[in-house]
């Protein structure tokens, strides 16, 4: 059984790692999917922006116009590449900022509820030619020489197109005072990237409701699993606890039942009836054996009851006299057997309610168990002392209780390891109903201990 619930965790266990991995991978291939989306929407509105609006256009005309006339000028020699790309950059920062600006009112326009930096990157720019192109700019070599637009690095934005346009253009020159057309085929190149602040929250935003859902179902599961399991081990426990109480129970009944017996039949016998004595001295026996089985009846019965089933009827005692009285008592009943009881009652006049019927019970429960776990050599220190409230403590040097079995040990028919190794018989019901009459006093019990080194029980009873 243990094997199987060992099993059904670690299956739990992969099942549950098994499926945060798949639920982890769908969260994230959704993630990727909404980023796209949201960077496609942004795209649209840019290419939107970029195909109709006239004021942007007007701008970007005056540039363009610049610098095929550069590219003229260069091509009948009189500016080097470099200047014509220096001059085409100076005339683009001229006017870069009313770029912006009515880049930023458009995408206004276009109800873009969000922070965009844009930036258009030229490429390449190509003289072709049949012979042999001529690369006027490559932005390999040059990566942030002509940007328009904002300015922010390339791998902190999302480059939504990557386009080449090819071109041709003829402008009339005056060469030596003669008219000559110059004309060249252009390819160019520009790259549009956008850089959207915060898009990280925006998609994982959207996602919020599909986020919490799963981590609400992820939870429900675990819950679920966790209190199946729980139920799993508290139910074996139960059944454990439910196997041994009719194994100790079964053994408890049968000694005496087999001692009736056999006396019984004695009795039967004519050497018995003859003699007076010997009838008498079987007799005993089963009266005995009679009054075990009543209080072994009346144990199961009546310690079983819980603190509230307990008509509790309380009595002003006063604590120095009766707890003298108990440990008299009990001092006699194992008068054989070979224990040390040591007192130290407080001497006073402290008067306490109690029920004197169950709390000496609960005491004698307390004391008995002091001697029934233990060795040769008992010594019983008991203590009495008053604060808040009226402690009483009994300590033994029996073999006492291991800290994992402390907690379970005022449970109904709970019995310790120790029981094994030591031998010794009980039904596990002494230290529960002892438990229960202290919390009828709305008082309680705790226990110090570990093994092989005894165990202290402290009682605490309320002044009134
Ligand atoms: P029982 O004695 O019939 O088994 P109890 O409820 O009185 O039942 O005790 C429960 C268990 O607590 C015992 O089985 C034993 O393992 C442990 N126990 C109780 N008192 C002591 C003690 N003084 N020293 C060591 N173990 C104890």
């Amino acid at each position: 059984m243990k094997k199987k619930i060992n099993l059904l965790i670690i299956a739990s266990i992969l099942g549950l790692i098994s499926l945060s991995v798949i639920q982890g991978y769908l969260i994230n291939n959704t993630y990727k999917l909404k980023k796209d989306a949201f960077i496609g929407e942004a795209r649209k509105s840019i290419s939107r922006i970029d195909d109709f609006s006239p004021e942007l256009d007007s701008i970007t005309d005056q540039w363009q116009d610049y610098f095929l006339n550069q590219l003229i000028e260069y091509k009948i020699g009189k500016v080097r590449t470099e200047d014509a790309l220096k001059n085409l950059k100076l005339k683009i920062d001229s006017s870069n900022t009313d770029y912006i600006v009515q880049y930023q009112k458009e995408l206004k326009k276009s109800n873009i509820a969000y922070d965009l930096k844009f930036q258009k990157k030229v490429t390449t720019v190509i003289l072709l030619d049949s012979v042999k192109n001529d690369t006027i700019f490559d932005y390999k070599k040059h990566p942030n020489s002509i940007i328009v637009g904002d300015l922010f690095e390339e791998e902190d934005g999302h480059t939504i197109s990557n386009s080449l346009w090819l071109t041709d253009h003829t402008s009339d020159r005056n060469i030596d005072g003669e008219n000559v057309s110059v004309s060249f085929d252009l390819q160019f190149g520009i790259k549009d990237i956008i850089n959207i602040d915060g898009w990280e929250k925006i998609v994982l935003k959207q996602m919020t409701g599909l986020l919490a859902l799963s981590l609400l179902i992820f939870s429900f599961v675990i819950a679920i699993l966790y209190y199946s399991i729980k139920s799993l081990i508290s139910q074996k426990k139960i059944a454990d606890v439910k196997t041994d109480f009719i194994n100790n129970i079964t053994h408890e009944l049968k000694t005496p039942l087999a001692t009736l017996s056999l006396a019984t039949k004695m009795l039967k016998k004519d050497v018995i009836q003859s003699n007076p004595e010997a009838t008498n001295t079987t007799v005993d026996t089963i009266n005995r054996q009679s009054t075990r089985l009543q209080k072994l009846i009346d144990q199961v019965l009546n310690n079983s009851l819980g603190y509230n089933e307990i008509q509790i009827n309380k009595e002003q005692v006063k604590v120095e006299d009766y707890m003298n009285t108990i440990l008299d008592d009990f001092s006699l009943s194992v008068k054989d057997k070979n224990v040390k009881v040591n007192r130290d009652v407080l001497k006073s006049n402290q008067t306490i309610p109690i029920d004197k019927f169950y709390l000496t019970t609960a005491l004698f429960n307390v004391l008995e168990n002091a001697v029934k776990y233990n060795g040769d050599n008992i010594t019983i220190d008991c203590k009495t002392l008053l604060n808040d409230y009226f402690v009483i403590s009994i300590a033994d040097n029996g073999i006492g209780v291991s800290e994992k079995h402390q907690k379970q040990l005022f449970d109904k028919f709970y019995r310790a390891g120790n029981t094994e190794v030591h031998n010794v018989k009980g039904l596990g019901l002494g230290l529960y109903y002892t438990n229960q009459i202290i919390k009828a006093h709305q008082g309680n019990i705790t226990i110090k201990s570990s093994e092989g080194e005894g165990s202290t029980f402290t009682i605490r009873l309320p002044l009134n």
